[in-house]
């Protein structure tokens, strides 16, 4: 894996200290706080979460909930005391923003921003006062409704005005290691607001940053949404599981209580099956291009009582300009890329292999998405993903099948190691948290997609890219 020099340097105080000393024009990056721990029943416990905006109805209801339900420590600047109820059931009062000393730090913001007026001016308010309070590597949430569900003009612009908004908040909070994202509820699915903020407000969402989240109603809701060892009893499939993003997966889900069946080309026979020993998983060695292998993914599905995970991550670049580009190297990376995710997708449901209130989980790509020289096979295949999950998510929703693609930005991984030196740095540096993502940042937000708690989540493509300045 490639070594990240400037964030070595960043993160040995000696180095640092006299790079800054210096007054050397070296942009040094944050080293991200993450967590591989196993999912916790409160994982903001103790956690001090600095809490605004409207708060009003079932919104400011669902998500005081949610935050006291994850053991936040909730400090109220809004007039409204929506946490009387559940903060007491805890047996803690919440504090207000007066009562925090000067150079007292907390460790998330969130705003409700569902009722702004023309002039936006509470969320100027809030965040004037409150984004110096944020402690390095802490994160912010800012809530507001789709700009569909708009009543009038003056609320569609508020709506569409949160995403410039949190896009350049999160460039500004970005060199202090800190996240900001916007979530998207639509009116209805308040009571799914407690996975996504799960994810945003914690160490799992690390790399994830000026990210819009719709949070909706589409799909029906399991009976049981379980936070800790969320997995427990499923069968979880990821192509591609022998390195990189995969195997992190694979871990990932592992760790929080899956069977996992790990599938990938027979060449890595060796790589898969270490994978597998290690977390007790299951080596499937097949090349999802291959002609009968739809028939043969069903078969092992089947062969384990049928998966509640699908993460199709396999995937390849054949880059050449397209005029250099021969149709083979085009067909291979539409092939695995976009034609086998199809049919194993669609081989599966049409055979019941799926469970209801599964999860299907597509790897697009943010270089995919915004186009890139060199990579129209790339591109196309990454953005067709997109089409067909929108496709899909309608169709499956009935059943409490979610599925969403997640668009990495620059991750280390040997895919990344291959480019040019220079590219590399810039690529990395050209984003929000100044850094390249690791494997396992991807891992989470793919864990995350995958857990019942994600369920207001389908149709979608979540950036895990650390604000890159590429892409939508
Ligand atoms: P990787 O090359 O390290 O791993 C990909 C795995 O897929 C390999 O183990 C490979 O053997 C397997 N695979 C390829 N073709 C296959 C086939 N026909 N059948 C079965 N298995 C096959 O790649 P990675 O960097 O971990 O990327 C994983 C996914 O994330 C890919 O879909 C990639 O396009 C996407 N992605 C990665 C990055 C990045 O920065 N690394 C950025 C954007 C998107």
């Amino acid at each position: 894996m490639a070594s990240d020099l400037l964030l070595s340097l960043a993160s040995d105080p000696r180095s640092r200290g006299l790079i800054q000393r210096l007054g050397l024009p070296i942009p040094l990056p944050q080293r991200l706080d993450r967590d591989d721990a196993p999912y916790a029943a409160r994982p903001l416990e103790g956690r001090r979460v600095l809490v605004g905006g409207a708060l009003e109805g079932e919104l400011g209801r669902a998500l005081a909930r949610a935050l006291v339900e994850a053991g936040a420590e909730p400090i109220l600047a809004s007039p409204t005391d929506v946490f009387d109820g559940p903060a007491e059931a805890w047996g803690r009062p919440t504090r207000s923003l007066d009562a925090l000393g000067d150079t007292e730090r907390v460790d998330a913001l969130v705003f409700d921003a569902s009722s702004l007026d023309l002039g936006l001016g509470a969320l100027y308010e809030f965040f004037h006062a409150a984004a110096p309070r944020l402690r390095p590597c802490g994160h912010v949430v800012v809530i507001g409704r789709p700009v569909e569900e708009a009543r009038d003009g003056v609320a569609a612009a508020a709506s569409q005005a949160l995403d410039g908004f949190v896009r350049s908040l999160a460039k500004e909070l970005g060199r202090r290691g800190s996240t900001a994202n916007l979530v998207l509820c639509e009116a209805g699915a308040e009571a799914r607001l407690a996975g996504p903020a799960r994810f945003l407000l914690t160490e799992r969402g690390a790399f994830v940053t000026a990210q819009p989240l719709r949070v909706g109603r589409l799909a029906s809701m399991p009976t049981d949404v379980p936070f800790e060892r969320p997995l427990d009893g499923k069968v979880a499939m990821v192509t591609g599981a022998a390195r990189g993003i995969g195997a992190a997966t694979a871990r990932a889900l592992a760790r929080e209580g899956a069977k996992v069946l790990l599938v990938d080309r027979p060449a890595d026979d060796e790589l898969v099956a270490e994978v597998a020993r290690e977390l007790g998983g299951v080596p499937v060695l097949q090349d999802i291009t291959a002609p009968d292998a739809a028939e043969a993914l069903v078969a092992t599905a089947k062969a384990h009582g049928g998966v509640d995970v699908v993460v199709h991550n396999a995937g390849i670049t054949r880059d050449k300009t397209l005029a250099k580009m021969s149709r083979e190297l085009w067909d291979q990376a539409v092939s695995v890329n976009l034609g086998a995710v199809i049919r194993v997708t669609d081989a599966l449901l049409a055979a019941q292999a799926v469970h209801e209130h599964a999860r299907v989980v597509l790897l697009s790509s943010v270089s995919g998405l915004a186009g890139n020289v060199g990579q129209t096979n790339y591109g196309a295949s990454k953005a067709g993903l997109v089409g067909y999950l929108r496709y899909l998510a309608p169709l499956v929703a009935s059943k409490g099948i979610t599925i969403n693609a997640i668009a990495p930005g620059f991750i280390e991984t040997r895919l990344t190691d291959a480019m040019p030196v220079t590219i590399r740095e810039a690529a990395r540096r050209l984003s929000a948290l100044g850094q390249g993502g690791q494997p396992r940042d991807v891992a989470e937000a793919i864990l995350f997609l995958s857990t019942p708690g994600s369920v207001g989540v389908t149709g979608g493509v979540l950036r895990v890219c650390g604000g890159a300045l590429v892409g939508a």
